[in-house]
């Protein structure tokens, strides 16, 4: 199986976040599943030197992009079995980020095309058999074959995949570069499925109606973002596509994040040995100015502050927790750094919050904590929680997304379970949930045991996951046998814990006194006696685990992956949907289509008249942010995300932490650029855009009126604002703090016109 592997991201060489993570591991998970992968990202100018120096030029090609034809060379680079061919145009990419560009819209149709162009002039003996495409930065690749490289026999195989990491991020544009940068307008078929409204098109919307299979990073988030509450108004064509829609659970380093030989923890220690997790308990609580004991549990945060991450629900619950006899740290940067320096002034030896992002503190925390708390109002896949269980740290999370596939409940009848769960975004249900681990925690110690052995037994390696993306791919070409090139390596048997040098503490940031009061509790501070008593109905009450809702994506992977006859089996039938569905002339797709086609109508129609509904708030919102933004971003942007790319470059074995260490580092940039880019585009688009074209003209093959012009054109619209439900009321600190969101937190349901403007572009 062939799979060249396309995203604007992946680890060592660039990330910004999840996504990077994944294009970072996922590829050699896969080679050791038997594919052959090769990874195409573009070559940024911020990549060390230490690989470009490595890099070897294969090929160079022109692409034609609308009237442009760009040059684009392809440089290789093999490291661990994967092949990286790094898409080279200096123009597009040599730049300080890969993201926040008033040209995104033009330099990410680029990158896609020349993923496309480039199959032509893969090394000898690869020819792809899926092209998979992450996120919308590739969007717009599956289009582009379909439309102009179909019939060519190279192209006829192809298959294409498209992963979805954040749904918020979409890729909308002004439908002038439909003609002007994609050269579609003249193609019917194409100018429609890409169109979101009468003026803009959107390029992920095009991935999904156009690509063979639709994956995302978690079963839960997939049946999700099928949701009007989730879909970012994509959720019609999702559920209109929900055949070949699947979620597969992102993994984690297991090698990086081991508790056995973990060299930043205090203590080493394993499911077979705990002592060591105490002596880290001992270590953290006095590193951060805590109550050295033991009867209390402590609770940690290893985070972005935001709101995304339930942000509201922990300022809005903090005082019962803490005065509940429950300790609690935070690490982490972003809006909600003020009330929780208030929690750590009010609760000295109880609470502390730590506003910086340290890597190797996250990890003594990890090693250090008894429970991890993860309320996030939505969650794709997340990865703090998988770490946290790796550690033997017990997640108490909401049952949203990825945190609903990776934590199981605890069941108290039977002792199942890995952590503790609520169902809704409310912060009363969150203080609920964080007792029942305390009262397990203080009550019955063999249980909480259990409970931990339970959550270290938990798989949350690459090996699961690159099994499942080989099923797909092997679903899509049934006539390919996939040898694995050797057996699964088990994770290595834990080594005897050894005690290793502690590092030493970072000195704790004296937390300054505000004036802010903190969120009004809703009710009075329970004694961990009284939760006892709390404590039965509350569990009583707890919902039992429902049962997913998932189960149609999920029952596809699990059929797909019985066994090979009956795989092969099924293999017509699936081969002639994914032709079908790939052909864009939608010819075929029609009859199937026909039941439900009032339903992506309705839908759209229904998104319309709401767009139109709430054009005018939208639109005020988006401006007032514009001219916010652009101030922020002139200050904030540039050292940040310089340092970004470069703690990402330079750690391998930490890989995530790092580079969300300069995503948290650079809090003030992400929302800055973020806003920035999406409203400026609408608001200064005249003055901004060309200010930026001339500055970024010297092109290795293009013009300046080329730039000038595309910079003029292709100018991002804010998406319309979804029509949802808005969500159960927020507490009162979230409406305190809801201005200071920050539009690099993910789309909130109810921040429409922010989380709208975000779908221009990916910034994370
Ligand atoms: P996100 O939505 O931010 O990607 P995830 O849970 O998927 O959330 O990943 C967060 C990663 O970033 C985890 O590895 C976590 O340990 C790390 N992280 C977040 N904030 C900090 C911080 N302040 N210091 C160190 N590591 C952090």
């Amino acid at each position: 199986m062939q799979v060249v592997f396309a995203s604007a991201e992946a680890a060592p060489f660039v990330k910004t976040g999840g996504l990077g993570d994944v294009a970072g591991s996922l590829p050699r998970a896969l080679v050791a599943a038997g594919a052959d992968v090769i990874v195409m990202v573009p070559k940024y100018g911020t990549i060390a030197s230490e690989y470009t120096d490595r890099m070897e030029h294969v090929a160079d090609f022109y692409v034609s992009l609308g009237w442009r034809n760009e040059y684009c060379g392809l440089e290789r680079l093999v490291i661990d079995g994967v092949t990286y061919l790094f898409i080279d145009n200096e123009r597009y990419f040599k730049r300080d980020y890969p993201y926040g560009f008033f040209d995104d819209g033009e330099r990410f149709a680029f990158f896609s095309k020349a993923v496309t162009e480039s199959l032509q002039h893969l090394p000898e003996g690869f020819q792809c058999d899926v092209l998979h495409c992450n996120d919308w930065h590739t969007a717009l690749a599956p289009v582009f074959l379909r439309e102009f490289y179909q019939g060519l026999p190279l192209y006829e195989r192809v298959k294409t995949v498209f992963s979805i990491h954040n749904i918020a991020f979409q890729g909308q544009y002004a439908d002038t570069i439909l003609n002007d940068i994609l050269g579609m307008a003249h193609i019917p078929n194409a100018a429609r499925q890409l169109r979101c409204d009468e003026r803009s098109i959107n390029y992920m919307q095009g991935a999904l109606d156009y690509s063979d299979a639709i994956t995302t990073v978690s079963p839960s988030y997939a049946w999700e973002i099928q949701t009007p509450e989730y879909g970012e108004g994509l959720d019609g064509i999702l559920r209109r596509r929900s055949n070949v829609l699947s979620g597969i659970l992102n993994g984690i380093d297991t090698d990086a994040w081991n508790p056995a030989t973990d060299p930043m923890i205090h203590a080493n220690y394993s499911a077979a040995d705990m002592s060591g997790k105490k002596a880290c308990k001992a270590a953290l609580q006095e590193e951060l100015g805590l109550e050295v004991r033991d009867d209390r549990p402590l609770m940690v945060m290893v985070t972005r502050l935001t709101r995304q991450k339930g942000m509201d629900l922990v300022t809005y619950a903090l005082d019962r927790i803490l005065s509940g006899g429950v300790q609690v740290a935070v690490l982490g940067t972003g809006d909600y750094e003020e009330p929780m320096r208030y929690f750590a002034n009010k609760y000295p030896g109880t609470c502390a919050a730590r506003i910086t992002f340290d890597n190797a503190l996250s990890h003594r925390m990890y090693a250090g904590a008894d429970m991890f708390l993860m309320p996030s109002l939505f969650e794709p896949c997340g990865l703090s929680q998988m770490i946290a269980m790796r550690y033997g740290t017990l997640p108490v999370v909401r049952e949203t997304g990825g945190l609903r596939d990776t934590v199981a409940p605890y069941n108290q009848f039977t002792g199942e379970g890995t952590g503790f769960t609520f169902a809704n975004f409310n912060g009363d249900e969150m203080g609920d949930a964080v007792f029942r681990g305390a009262r397990l925690y203080w009550d019955d110690h063999a249980a909480w045991d259990q409970l931990v052995q339970n959550a270290m037994a938990a798989d949350f390696s690459w090996v699961r996951s690159a099994d499942e993306y080989m099923n797909l791919y092997h679903n899509l070409h049934p006539e390919i046998d996939i040898t694995k090139p050797a057996p699964i390596v088990q994770e290595p048997e834990p080594a005897e814990p050894t005690a290793v040098e502690a590092e030493p503490a970072a000195p704790a940031p004296e937390p300054t006194v505000t004036e802010a009061e903190p969120a009004p509790k809703a009710e009075q501070a329970a004694e961990p006696a009284d939760d006892a008593k709390a404590e039965a109905p509350a569990k009583a009450e707890e919902p039992a685990p429902k049962a997913e809702p998932v189960a149609e994506p999920a029952k596809k992977t699990a059929a797909k992956k019985t066994t090979a006859s009956k795989t092969a089996a099924k293999k017509p039938a699936a081969r002639k949907t994914a032709a079908t569905k790939s052909t864009a002339t939608k010819a075929a797709e029609k009859p199937a289509a026909k039941a439900t086609a009032t339903k992506p109508a309705a839908s759209k129609a229904a998104a319309t008249k709401t767009a139109a509904a709430k054009a005018t708030a939208t639109k005020t919102t988006t401006k007032a942010t514009a001219s916010k933004a652009t101030a922020a971003k002139t200050t904030a942007k540039k050292p940040s995300t310089a340092s970004a790319t470069k703690t990402a470059t330079k750690s391998t074995t930490t890989k995530a932490a790092p580079a969300k260490a300069a995503a948290a580092k650079t809090a003030a940039d992400k929302p800055a650029t973020a806003a920035a880019t999406a409203p400026k585009t609408t608001s200064t688009k005249s003055t901004t855009t060309k200010a930026a074209a001339a500055k970024t003209a010297p092109a290795k093959a293009s013009t300046s009126k080329a730039a000038t012009s595309s910079a003029a054109k292709a100018t991002a619209k804010p998406a319309a604002p979804k029509a949802t439900a808005a969500k159960p009321a927020a507490p009162k600190a979230a409406a305190q703090d809801s201005s200071a969101a920050t539009p690099a937190d993910k789309p909130a349901p109810k921040a429409k016109s922010v989380s709208a403007a975000k779908r221009m572009t990916r910034k994370r």
